[in-house]
């Protein structure tokens, strides 16, 4: 673990955004990379922005801001990941794009270099299925926001090494978050147990038992859910949870539990994808 300084995030969206800031505010140097330019210089700004709103609510020194900033590297080339010690994708919830930076990756670092992915829900045997060495490979999934929410799944495929789970653990606890082992199941636990808060969510405002609004205020006020499940679909992202129900669905083989909602794909269709497009379930300015 002492010698792990310096970590490379491909995917400079919502999760690779959260994860380099909390990288670079932990004391660690982070590359952040994406295939579209213009995402990585949006994912600086606004980390910076994030940053700097912690100085001003003082949890936050200027000059912790200052040291993070400086730790913060933004890449337009994979290239320039060949000396890190971890590497975490965050790209689109797709096996075929997964794969395709792993073996990408496998090309551009060390062999000890260890390749961690932020999947939801894909198989991590399936992803490392492909390189020379996957015993390196394993899922490092944080939740949103990743600077936040205090848990990480720490998955471990059939081929993953127990040395990569430790050093993993350990990375975890130095970016003071609270990991969990897992086995290498589809949706691993937290989205395995979160789909029906979802999927029934969605029949019962089909149904017109009661709307969404109704829905997430019941959930919250009887519940004591921090969030609703309208308003967490509009955090995480539609399409990125309706790709994350798909992928359980089918990685059970159809089991009718884990179905997905039509409605949810008409949402994706729609563009109103939540937060991130101004709408979604609800409107935002
Ligand atoms: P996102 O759509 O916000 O960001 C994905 C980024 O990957 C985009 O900026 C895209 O340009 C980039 N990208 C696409 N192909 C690429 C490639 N070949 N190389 C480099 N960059 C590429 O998605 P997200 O919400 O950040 O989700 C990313 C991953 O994290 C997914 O696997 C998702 O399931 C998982 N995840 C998401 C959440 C959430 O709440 N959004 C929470 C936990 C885990």
């Amino acid at each position: 673990m002492d010698k792990i300084k310096t970590i490379g995030v491909v995917g400079a969206g919502t999760m690779g955004a959260g994860i380099a800031q909390l990288i670079v505010q932990h004391g660690f140097t982070a590359f952040i990379f994406d295939v579209d330019e213009k995402t990585v210089t949006k994912a600086k700004a606004s980390i910076e922005a994030r940053l700097a709103r912690l100085a001003e609510k003082k949890k936050l020194s200027f000059e912790e801001v200052y040291e993070a900033k400086k730790r913060l590297h933004p890449s337009y080339h994979i290239e320039n990941f060949q000396n890190c010690e971890i590497i975490i994708e965050a790209v689109p919830e797709k096996v075929e794009i997964k794969r395709a930076i792993f073996q990408q990756l496998e090309k551009v670092c060390r062999k000890e270099t260890i390749l961690a992915t932020n999947t939801s829900s894909i198989s991590i045997t399936q992803i490392s299925g492909m390189i020379e060495h996957p015993e390196r490979v394993a899922g490092l999934h944080f939740f949103n926001p990743a600077t936040i929410m205090p848990l990480v799944e720490v998955i471990q495929g059939l081929n993953t090494a127990a040395e990569t789970v430790e050093t993993l653990v350990a990375f975890a606890k130095k970016l003071n978050k609270n990991p969990v082992v897992c086995k290498d199941t589809p949706g691993f636990i937290v989205n395995r147990v979160a789909r029906p808060f979802y999927n029934e969510a969605l029949r019962i405002m089909n149904d017109q038992v009661a709307t969404v609004e109704q829905i997430d205020r019941i959930m919250k006020q009887a519940g004591n859910f921090k969030m609703g499940p309208f308003e967490l679909q509009d955090l995480i992202g539609i399409d990125v949870n309706f790709a994350t129900t798909k992928s359980v669905h089918a990685s059970f083989y159809g089991e009718s539990r884990f179905r997905p909602h039509y409605y949810q794909e008409r949402m994706v269709d729609s563009g109103r994808l939540g937060k991130k497009t101004g709408g979604g379930f609800f409107h935002y300015e």
